[in-house]
């Protein structure tokens, strides 16, 4: 049974108290390795490593913090395949989506923010015989990263490696549900040689371990991906001391297809947009309103699809669909299809677990799950559920479906299915979103700002963003 330990100082610890979590592979529901029950005690270790490294990694060149950042993503992409079976097997997605997704884009984040550290000019503004002004952008010292289950190394990655970039040190707590590569990625740290102290990775519970992160006096800024409530408390703690705050959170997104769509293409598009990763991903489509003309051929096209998802054992390339994270996490899912058949949701498909045959018989799985016949203002359109479940629902006109895409408290992402360019455009300027895509889903240009409105979140991420939350601006103004 592994031990995932802390990385603290260059070191793999065990937490001080020699507490220990039990790590559950969600598709056999068994325990296969404990991790590190880090508490306040491990933190401040962290902390005092960080803060001992940061003089030195700030006055570090761009260019050598560069090459580290290149050396990391070099061994991502070596390992991809070993890595791609960790993630799977301590998430419960397929293996073959971790190996095409998760781990070459967390490689590409290195890379990414390894070259735009390099690219990155400082501004002046020139007052004509009278002063210059120029802006310095100095690291901010020690921050905290905390990340979540759904895209374990993919979203730990997103923010550790801007935040190294632009020259802090790191203390980071991956989710306690999935910590397995970012154990992994200590190792590969060592092996590249980033010095001790500049990133530390502290595992354990979001209550003990994330909090005492959170509530450090000596960390400057909190770089969170997690959910809404959770982000709330985390703004609590952090508001009135003044911590710098990037919070993104959850997401409740619309899908919205126009009767002039491509319709097959976007049939199969709308199912990956609403069921990939098992719906777990922040930014999947889980209300999908299709316009009334072509509602019943697109939903009996749709839920055809959507019936024919192989589910089971990640590592078997034939499954599209994978296990749900946790138990936990399972029930919940479970208890909103409960609802949605409360509320009147006619099942077009799924609603049931599945018992795969094998290895997996006590896994955690849920069939893809679709339900039409559901307000837009009944729970199960409004609440996140961050599971294989979404509804389908007619509209008759552009106003209405602006209305019930925006009708909700949140703001993450959304799509817009037509081939009209104008509407595109005109919808796309409606939305009350962080990030619209048109006849597309997930595809991320990451010079993109990245991050949600209302309740989805504050601040952004993504290329010249992060870069500029990791900093603090400082203005020179010199008189001529
Ligand atoms: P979560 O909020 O329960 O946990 C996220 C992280 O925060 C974990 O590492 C957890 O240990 C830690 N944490 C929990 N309580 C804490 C506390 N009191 N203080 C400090 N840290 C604490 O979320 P989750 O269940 O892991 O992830 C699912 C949620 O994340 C969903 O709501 C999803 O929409 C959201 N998400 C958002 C984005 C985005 O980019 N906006 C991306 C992925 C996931």
């Amino acid at each position: 049974m592994t031990d995932i330990l802390n990385y603290i100082n260059g070191e793999l610890l065990p937490a001080q108290s020699n507490d220990w979590l039990d790590n559950y592979e969600p598709a056999t529901g068994e325990v296969y390795s404990r991790i590190a029950d880090s508490d306040a005690a491990d933190v401040e270790l962290a902390v005092q490593a960080a803060r001992a490294a940061f003089p030195a990694w700030k006055r570090t060149s761009v260019d050598e913090r560069a090459r580290l950042l290149s050396a990391i993503a070099d061994k991502l992409e070596h390992w991809n395949e070993a890595l791609a079976e960790a993630e799977s097997m301590d998430n419960g997605k397929p293996v073959w989506l971790a190996r095409t997704v998760d781990i070459p884009r967390a490689a590409h984040n290195f890379r990414f923010f390894a070259h735009a550290i390099t690219q990155w000019p400082s501004e002046s503004h020139a007052m004509p015989d009278v002063a210059i002004n120029y802006t310095l952008r100095d690291p901010i010292g020690v921050v905290g990263c905390i990340s979540p289950w759904n895209l374990p190394l993919y979203l730990f990655s997103w923010k550790i490696a801007p935040a190294l970039a632009a020259g802090n040190c790191v203390v980071a707590k991956p989710s306690e549900v999935t910590p397995m590569t970012a154990f992994l990625l200590a190792n590969i740290c060592r092996e590249v040689g980033l010095p001790a102290g500049v990133l530390n990775i502290v595992h354990g519970l979001g209550s003990k371990c994330g909090n005492a992160i959170v509530s450090h006096p000596q960390i400057k800024a909190i770089s969170f991906t997690g959910g809404t409530k959770t982000g709330e408390h985390i703004a609590r703690i952090a508001a009135p001391v003044f911590k710098k705050l990037s919070l993104e959170l959850g997401g409740k997104n619309p899908t919205v297809v126009f009767a002039d769509c491509d319709l097959d293409q976007t049939v199969n598009e709308v199912m990956r947009t609403a069921f990939s990763n098992q719906g777990q991903i922040c930014l999947c489509g889980s209300r999908i309103y299709v316009e009334r003309s072509i509602y019943d051929k697109f939903r009996d096209a749709l839920t055809a699809k959507v019936k024919a998802l192989k589910v089971g054992d990640p590592m078997d390339a034939g499954n599209q669909q994978g296990a749900i994270v946790s138990k936990l996490h399972f029930d919940k899912v479970l208890s909103y299809i409960e609802l949605a058949k409360q509320e009147g949701g006619r099942l077009l498909t799924g609603g049931h677990t599945v018992k795969p045959e094998g290895r997996c018989q006590n896994g955690w799985f849920i069939a893809p799950t679709l339900f039409e016949n559901l307000a837009p203002d009944c729970r199960t359109n409004q609440e996140e559920i961050f599971g294989p479940v979404a509804t389908i629902t007619p509209f008759d006109s552009e106003d209405e479906v602006v209305g019930y895409a925006n009708g909700t408290a949140y703001g993450l992402a959304a799509s817009v299915w037509t081939t009209d360019l104008k509407r595109a455009h005109r919808v796309a300027a409606a939305l009350e979103s962080g990030i619209v895509w048109v006849n597309c889903w997930l595809l991320r240009d990451l010079r993109t700002p990245f991050g949600g409105v209302k309740q989805s979140g504050v601040g952004r991420e993504g290329g010249v963003e992060a870069l500029r939350f990791f900093t603090e601006a400082k203005n020179v103004c010199i008189k001529l």
